[in-house]
């Protein structure tokens, strides 16, 4: 399809609630707007109540369309990508944007094909130049840069990593009531393929700690009794169990439970650091959580001053009673 002149940005409405990725997403779409130069709109297919309708104009959403289609939308990725891309047609749709998450990187090949569309995974940087449009992103695990020139000719079809995303808006953004249409397909729209009949959240035990909600981790001030204890509380409260470089170095668990520069760079909305130091190498890995609690016997650890909340303890104390409170709360085994 030729390209048209506006930016579509699809954002997923987890719960009915716009979440970190949708709110980077629509920030996201402002500056596109402003360095293509072109209109934007939010696409969703949830219909947004009263409440999330405010946020939208907080992000200074010019307007948004609602997908009608049935329940079972979100349930058929396949269906919803073709509803995306038929919508995207019909409202000339220069870019669609979509997160780089588990459904949008889904939607965006089928919407792409559908469009016949050309298709950048994983944007970074988007950049006008001379000779077109500069569109840059990391691969092979973020070991090389890659930029492709985009000339406007076709429509483009991109997803925007969550962990590139910022909701901080332009200063030139301001707070909008958005015009909220809906919008049907007019001719009927199928897909040969199953629909999602359930699913399974992940594991916190298992999940890969970029994707985990709640950190607790482990530093060089634990040793194997308090070690052992953290781990046991990580599976009383069903979180995730993290650990510092020298924990890993002493053989204790696996790589893919380090945090850091080399290992995991995690954005938990809760890392828990129990004595850890606060190297800067060990820091930089978990800056981007949403809070950080620390406890540490030295007051002057270096970690407190980037922490939310900081607390001087013992784990030898601390982690027993912990423990026990936790078990009396849960019904299990003291
Ligand atoms: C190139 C490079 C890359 C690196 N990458 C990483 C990385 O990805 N991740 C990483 O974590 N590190 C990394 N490191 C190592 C990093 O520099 C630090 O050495 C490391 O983070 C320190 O780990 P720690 O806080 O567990 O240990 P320590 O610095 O030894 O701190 C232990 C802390 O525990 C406290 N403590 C001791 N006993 C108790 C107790 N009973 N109760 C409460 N607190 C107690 C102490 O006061 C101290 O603050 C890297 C280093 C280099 C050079």
């Amino acid at each position: 399809m030729g390209a048209g002149s506006k930016i579509l940005v699809f954002v997923d409405l987890p719960g009915g609630e716009l979440d970190e990725t949708g709110k980077g997403l629509l920030s996201y779409g402002a500056r596109l707007a402003v360095t293509l130069g072109a209109p934007w709109g939010a696409v969703v297919a949830v219909t947004p109540d009263s409440e999330q309708l405010a946020i939208f104009g907080a992000y200074g959403t010019p307007d948004i369309t609602c997908i009608t289609a049935g329940d079972s939308l979100l349930d058929t990725p396949a269906l919803l990508g073709k509803n995306l891309a038929a919508l995207a047609a019909d409202h000339m749709a220069t870019v669609l944007v979509l997160p780089h998450n588990d459904l949008g990187a889904t939607l965006a090949p089928v919407a792409a094909h559908e469009l016949q569309a050309a298709i950048m995974t994983e944007l970074l940087t988007v950049r006008q130049g001379a000779d077109g449009v500069h569109l840059s992103r990391r691969v092979l695990g973020d070991r090389i840069a890659e930029t492709r020139i985009w000339d406007r000719t076709r429509t483009l079809v991109v997803t925007v990593p969550p962990r590139s995303l910022s909701q901080v808006l332009m200063a030139t953004v301001r707070a909008t009531s958005p015009a909220v249409s809906t919008w049907r397909s007019a001719a009927p729209l199928s897909v040969p393929t199953a629909t999602v009949t359930g699913r399974i959240a992940p594991d916190p035990q298992t999940v890969d700690l970029t994707e985990a909600e709640v950190i607790f981790s482990a530093g060089k001030g634990c040793d194997p009794t308090t070690f052992e204890q953290l781990k046991e509380l990580c599976r009383e409260l069903n979180v995730s169990f993290g650990v510092t470089r020298p924990v890993y170095d002493l053989g204790w668990t696996g790589f893919e439970r380090m945090v850091g520069q080399t290992g995991r760079t995690v954005t938990p909305r809760l890392y828990v650091a129990l004595g850890i130091s606060g190297s800067m190498h060990h820091i930089g890995g978990i800056k981007d959580s949403r809070r950080i609690i620390a406890v540490n016997s030295d007051a002057k650890a270096p970690i407190f001053p980037n922490v939310d909340e900081g607390f001087v303890g013992d784990l030898k104390e601390l982690l027993p009673r912990l423990l026990r409170q936790v078990k009396a709360a849960t019904g299990g085994a003291p």
